[in-house]
């Protein structure tokens, strides 16, 4: 069975003690991790929460992960944090290539590809997110440009590790913060053909659903067949509607 998947990407929102207070309560929320093997719940906090949530989380299933990571291993690049720094303080997984940074930051595919190959030359998971523009669904270049992110990574992984040891989140940059959500089906034909894509290497490979995902709209986008769990921004905040969340999704698993 694939591993269902869900992550909370707190952005650049909370103060240490809000942090503190969120982990708490998704940690005494967390009850479907308990009773589901196959089911992850990650928390990406900024940098300077993550020694502090982690502590929080301790003796809990909930893993950390990190938002961003520089792709050298060391040296000077002032302002930067490497992959060994974020295990050292208890990362598992690490977000590469959201469109935040593809988009507000200028980082390509190139450099998204060699960020996730860090990620895993020292044992994180790089969550890489892939994702169209209104204006590129709009021309109905959709596919290609999935295909085209998607490449870059896996040429670059290709000699490094399996694409199996990585997450890969669908974010439709316009579903991202906007309130609109792609629906089940638009979803699903996206996720279908990044499957088909991945060939065999991608059978075992979590493919998350990422774009204004709340309480109400996951149940029907996670009972797609290939859409494995979610990558949340906004309603992450929110204890309660991320467990909600978290039980839909071990209701997949259940069913
Ligand atoms: C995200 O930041 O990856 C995201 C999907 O944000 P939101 O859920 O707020 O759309």
């Amino acid at each position: 069975m694939r591993r269902r998947l869900l992550c909370g990407n707190w952005k650049m929102n909370l103060d240490r003690a809000g942090a503190r207070t969120l982990a708490e309560a998704l940690k005494n929320s967390a009850s479907p991790l308990r009773e589901a093997e196959y089911l992850d719940l990650v928390l990406f906090p900024p940098f300077p929460y993550l020694e502090s949530v982690a502590e929080v989380l301790q003796g809990s299933r909930i893993q950390l992960g990190a938002q961003n990571l520089h792709q050298a291993p060391a040296g000077a690049y002032t302002g930067e944090v490497s992959a060994t720094m974020l295990v050292d303080v208890g990362c598992k997984f690490v977000i590469v290539g959201h469109s935040e940074r593809r988009h507000g930051l200028g980082e390509g595919d190139a450099l998204v590809g060699r960020k996730a190959e860090a990620a895993l030359n020292s044992g994180l998971t790089p969550v890489i997110c892939i994702g169209e523009t209104w204006a590129q669904r709009d021309a109905g270049e959709t596919f290609a440009v999935v295909e085209r992110q998607l490449s870059a990574v896996t040429e670059i992984l290709g000699a490094s590790d399996s694409p199996g040891s990585c997450v890969i989140a669908y974010e439709p940059v316009w579903a991202i913060g906007t309130g609109r959500v792609a629906t089940p089906n638009e979803a699903q034909d996206v996720h279908g053909h990044i499957r088909s894509i991945l060939g065999r290497g991608g059978e075992s490979l979590p493919l998350l659903y990422g774009g204004s995902l709340k309480g109400d709209n996951a149940p029907s986008l996670f009972a797609q067949a290939d859409i494995d769990g979610g990558l949340v921004g906004g309603a992450s905040l929110e204890a309660e509607e991320f467990s909600r969340m978290l039980l839909s999704l071990s209701d997949t698993i259940s069913d």
